[in-house]
């Protein structure tokens, strides 16, 4: 398959388009994500339909909240990434391309579609594990065929995409989950290889275009784990997309190239604390047994609309239209 957005140079490299990283890239080579690669002045893809791991999960675990809760989604996800965080928790699958390794399996647009349809009490296709963006157009392709037969689209994401190709995805993909990484492009460059203001764009264009998002912030000890930035964050979140807007605080534990101890639990309590003195609906993720930050309130009356044990989850006091039983205040989710 070849690439959608990029450009051809006068000396046979050329530049993608995708993503902000806007790699040029010579005959022979691949950008800095691995995926795409310059074949003769072409750019073509290296992991069209190859699928690392497929599953059938919870939506809680994107994690989405507010989007169809209690439900469950087809979870597809391939090889690559186009961020090289020092700390990903998926790195097997994302840090690597799929050149030899032995869990390659091939597989097209219309049989994915075909085994989502045929999966018991499935909401759609969540493009998920490894950064969907790589196999943008498989994505695309996979997401318009997806939503003619009537399933629901989710996108699990970085938000590293430039805003044309994102722009199209807004069509099609009902619901994000994005990673806010940091609120300090300093993090950004040195943790991720990244900036953070696409992310940022990214965030306010989904929120502009009315898809639902939530959004997910791993809190690395002593990397962006400061309660100043990260209240310039939840701020930023509150004033420029709302209130309403789902935020998931979640425990790191040591992975690939950073080593620190899990994020200490009372970290995690203090953050929320912070955030939720921004937003209505905060949750700590990645941490069993504990009180705060699992279940769903109205922000309207107080009462518990949703409860959560792990991914057993109970709608006790939400119609369903997603409104508030108690007091009628909603939506408070997506149904
Ligand atoms: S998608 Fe890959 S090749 Fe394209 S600009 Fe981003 S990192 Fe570079």
């Amino acid at each position: 398959m070849d690439a959608k957005y990029y450009t051809v140079n006068a000396d046979t490299s050329v530049t993608c388009t995708l993503c902000p990283h806007g790699c040029t890239i010579k005959n022979g080579h691949v950008g800095i994500c691995g995926t795409r690669r310059n074949s003769n002045g072409k750019l073509v893809l290296t992991s069209e339909g190859i699928i690392a791991s497929s599953n059938l999960d919870p939506i809680e675990k994107k994690p989405l909240y507010h989007y169809h809760p209690d439900s469950k989604i087809f979870s597809i996800g391939g090889y690559g990434c186009n961020l090289k965080c020092k700390f990903c928790q998926n790195s097997e699958i994302s840090q690597c391309v799929p050149t030899g390794y032995s869990g390659v399996r091939d597989i097209n647009p219309q049989e994915i579609i075909d085994k989502a349809l045929n999966l018991p009490n499935n909401l759609g296709i969540a493009y998920t594990y490894n950064e969907p963006t790589v196999f943008f157009e498989f994505m695309l392709e996979t997401a318009r065929r997806a939503k003619e037969a009537g399933l629901k689209n989710v996108m699990v994401t970085n938000g590293y995409i430039n805003l044309a190709p994102l722009s199209e995805l807004l069509g099609v993909i009902d619901a994000f989950n994005v990673d806010l990484k940091a609120f300090s492009d300093d993090f950004y460059r040195t943790m991720t290889g990244a900036r953070l203001k696409p992310v940022l764009n990214t965030l306010d264009a989904i929120c502009q275009a009315g898809n639902h998002l939530e959004i997910a912030f791993l809190v690395i000890p002593g990397k962006n784990d400061s309660p100043d930035e990260a209240e310039d964050m939840f701020r930023w979140i509150s004033q420029t997309l709302g209130k309403n807007t789902v935020l998931h605080i979640n425990r790191f534990y040591p992975a690939y190239k950073f080593n620190a101890p899990p994020t200490p639990v009372e970290k995690l309590l203090e953050l929320y604390e912070i955030a939720t003195g921004w937003l209505n609906y905060v949750y700590i993720g990645n941490v069993r047994d504990i009180n705060q930050g699992t279940n769903t309130r109205c922000p309207s009356c107080g009462s518990t609309v949703i409860k959560r044990d792990g991914y057993n989850t109970s709608l006790v006091a939400l119609d369903s239209k997603g409104y508030c039983k108690i007091c009628g205040y909603g939506p408070v989710a997506v149904m």
